[in-house]
C-alpha cells in the first residue's frame, strides 16, 4: 500500500518550521529519510505514526484517511520510536509471549509459531532465553523490530535506528530491515548516507523542514 503525504506542515510553539510543505509518496519497499539533525525527520515520523499533529497537509496510507481516522492506521502500523526502550527482567522470548498474550491470541501453539518466526527475522533466536535488559544496544533494537511485527503491520516506521550502534550490529540491524522491506512499506529515518546507499530503492532527503530531493539513491548520489 502506498503512503502519500502531502502539502504537511508543522511549526512548534518556539517559531521552529520543523515540516515546510512536506509531499512525499512513499511505496512498498525501503524507504530512507535521510537529512542532518534538526531536519525534521522525526517530527515527520511522529506525525505519521499519530503521535503529534501537523498544522496542515494531508496523510493517505492506502484507503485510510490518517490525520481523520488515526486508529485504523493504528492497526496497521509498526513504530519504532529513537529512543531505546526499557524492559523488565524477562528473557526475549517470555516478554513477546506477554505481549502475544496481549494481542489475544490465546493458543499457546499460535504464539509459539509467530514468537519463533519475528525472532528468526530478527537474528535473536539463538539468544531469546537472555533477558532483553541485558542484551545490547544492536540487539534491543532488533527485539524493537520482533515486538512490532507481532502485530503484523503494513507500514513500519523506524526513526534513527542505526545511531549508537557499532558497525557489525548496525549491519546486523540493516540486513533485518532488508529483509522486511521486501514485503512491507518501511520508512526509516538516518543520518548515515551509507545506510540508504546499502538498503534503499528510494529516498528523501529532508533539510529545514524541506524536501531538497527524492529519487533513487543513485539519482541522489549528487546530494548525498
Ligand atoms: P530530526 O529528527 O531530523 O533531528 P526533528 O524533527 O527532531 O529533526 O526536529 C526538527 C526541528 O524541530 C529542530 O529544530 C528541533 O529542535 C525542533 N523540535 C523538535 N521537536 C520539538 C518540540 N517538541 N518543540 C519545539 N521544537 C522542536
Ligand atoms: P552494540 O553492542 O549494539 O554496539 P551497545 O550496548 O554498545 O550496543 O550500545 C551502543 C550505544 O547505545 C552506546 O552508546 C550505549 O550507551 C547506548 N545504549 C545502549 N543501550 C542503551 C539504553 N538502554 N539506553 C540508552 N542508551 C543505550
Amino acid at each position: 500500500m502506498q503512503l502519500s503525504i502531502s502539502r504537511l506542515s508543522k511549526t512548534y510553539a518556539n517559531g521552529v518550521h520543523a515540516l515546510d510543505n512536506v509531499n512525499l509518496e512513499i511505496r512498498k519497499g525501503m524507504f530512507g529519510l535521510l537529512g542532518p539533525n534538526g531536519a525534521g525527520k522525526s517530527s515527520l515520523m511522529r506525525t505519521v505514526a499519530t503521535l503529534q499533529k501537523p498544522d496542515s497537509g494531508e496523510i493517505s496510507f492506502g484507503e485510510i484517511d490518517v490525520l481523520k481516522d488515526p486508529f485504523s492506521l493504528r492497526k496497521v502500523l509498526g513504530y519504532l520510536p529513537q529512543e531505546f526502550g526499557v524492559y523488565p527482567n524477562f528473557s526475549a522470548e517470555d516478554l513477546l509471549d506477554y505481549f502475544a498474550q496481549l494481542k489475544g491470541i490465546s493458543q499457546k501453539t499460535d504464539r509459539q509459531k509467530l514468537i519463533q518466526e519475528v525472532l528468526e527475522i530478527t537474528n535473536l533466536w539463538e539468544v531469546r532465553k537472555k533477558h532483553v535488559s541485558g542484551y545490547s544496544g544492536g540487539m534491543k533494537q532488533r527485539f524493537g523490530i520482533a515486538q512490532l511485527l507481532l502485530n503484523n503491520p503494513q507500514l513500519i516506521i523506524v526513526d534513527e535506528p542505526t545511531a549508537g550502534l557499532d558497525p557489525a550490529e548496525r549491519h546486523r540491524f540493516l540486513n533485518v530491515l532488508r529483509e522486511i522491506g521486501a514485503n512491507h512499506t518501511v520508512i526509516f529515518s538516518t543520518h548515515i548516507v551509507d545506510d540508504v546507499r546499502e538498503l534503499c530503492h528510494e529516498i528523501g532527503i529532508l533539510n529545514g523542514g524541506k524536501v531538497l530531493f527524492r529519487g533513487t539513491p543513485s539519482q541522489g548520489e549528487a546530494e548525498l
